[in-house]
């Protein structure tokens, strides 16, 4: 037992999905092995003259590529980054390639989308048909650049909030990044989900999200019939909303982590209907609320993961699922972790989805 009266954990999970991906859940104080980073200081503005996300400052940011609502004033803007870690020339090779050293052109495109007019507002504090627009307009930019170029094999959405999680204004944006090569963590979810449909005939993803929501059991031990352990896998969902859940991984990297997955299966969020976007605004929503209640402020990344283009891709319809991960940043790196790949969670993932569960969200939302 912990100080809190919690059943302490020790273990090493293994990630079901990228089964190298192993992280160790130690819930006793004593293994902290880290200390935990300060929330960011929330910038609640509404408005800052000199910030150049701000309304009344577009003359400030680099091009725009796109503005919603087209007419009046804009709610949603997209521009292009400042200082691209990719850019659309290609004379930038370094020249050092040389034996087993292998480099690819930095080709690619670098853009940033500023989420709401609003400064300082939290994402569970838009409105549910703001995220929807948003969630669209992720949508189709990802389609338009990937129409761009059959070069592109990856455009990766993502979010960083506070400046431990990279994020270098405070004005709340979200970035696109299309890449000529498909990340390595993406790359290990499509290989040993393909490798699991292979061997299974099922989606891995699909066969989670059924244990998360039916799966029960009871270990009794052989001889005395005494229960050792009663699992519960449904205590692994977070929220479910009509079309979409948000589940505590099992073996969750960090100690926050949200996962938020259509119950359908789909390889790709370019097929998402409009009910469908509507819904993960919903869930969004209602997490990033049960989160913000529960470690308020803390930094956070959130990225979209989805099946890459290109050939060696098309075959992974059928064993890809297409998801949403929410990446809170409680604590900072160690040593240890960087030497070993070997991640320390020490929230037990049942204790923090039970946490985000009881939230009371009537005063949350
Ligand atoms: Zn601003
Ligand atoms: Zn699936
Ligand atoms: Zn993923």
């Amino acid at each position: 037992m912990d100080e809190k009266g919690g059943k302490s954990v020790r273990e090493i999970r293994i990630n079901p999905i990228i089964p190298t991906e192993s992280v160790l859940i130690a819930t006793a104080r004593s293994m902290r092995p880290r200390h935990s980073e300060a929330p960011a200081p929330r910038d609640t503005r509404a408005h800052v003259e000199t910030c150049p996300f701000c309304r009344g400052n577009e003359d400030k940011t680099p091009p725009e590529i796109l503005r919603y609502p087209p007419e009046g004033e804009w709610e949603i803007r997209m521009v292009e980054n400042l200082f691209p870690v990719l850019g659309n020339d290609e004379r930038n090779q370094s020249g050092l390639v040389f034996g087993l050293q292998q480099a690819i052109d930095g080709y690619g495109r670098h853009e940033v989308i500023i989420d709401h007019h609003l400064h300082g507002i939290a994402v569970h504090e838009m409105s549910e048909e703001h995220l929807a627009a948003l969630f669209s307009i992720y949508k189709d930019r990802i389609g338009q650049l990937y129409a761009s170029d059959d070069r592109l094999k990856y455009v990766l959405v993502f979010k960083n909030f506070g400046p431990e999680a990279g994020a270098s204004m405070a004005h709340t944006h979200s970035q696109i990044i299309a890449l000529p090569v498909v990340p390595q963590n993406l790359q290990d979810e499509v290989n040993n989900s393909r490798a699991y449909y292979d061997k299974h005939h099922q989606c891995i993803f699909c066969t989670l999200i059924n244990e998360a929501l039916t799966f029960e059991t009871t270990i009794y031990d052989r001889e005395s019939g005494e229960i050792l352990r009663r699992i519960n896998v449904g205590q692994y969902v977070v929220e479910r909303g009509e079309k979409f859940i948000a589940i505590k991984p099992f073996a969750s990297r960090y100690e926050w982590e949200v996962h938020i997955l259509p119950l359908q299966h789909n390889s790709d969020f370019l097929d998402s209907s409009d009910a469908c976007l509507q819904d993960l605004a919903r869930v969004m929503k209602r997490t990033m609320a049960r989160l913000d209640a529960v470690i308020g402020g803390a930094q956070y990344n959130y990225f979209l993961h989805s099946r890459p283009r290109g050939k060696a891709y098309e075959d992974c319809e059928a064993s890809y699922h297409w998801h949403l991960e929410i990446c809170p940043r409680t604590s900072i790196p160690s040593g240890f972790e960087l030497g070993s790949g070997l991640f320390v969670n020490t929230i037990s993932p049942e204790e923090a989805a039970e946490q985000l569960r009881s939230v009371n969200l009537e005063e949350n939302i």
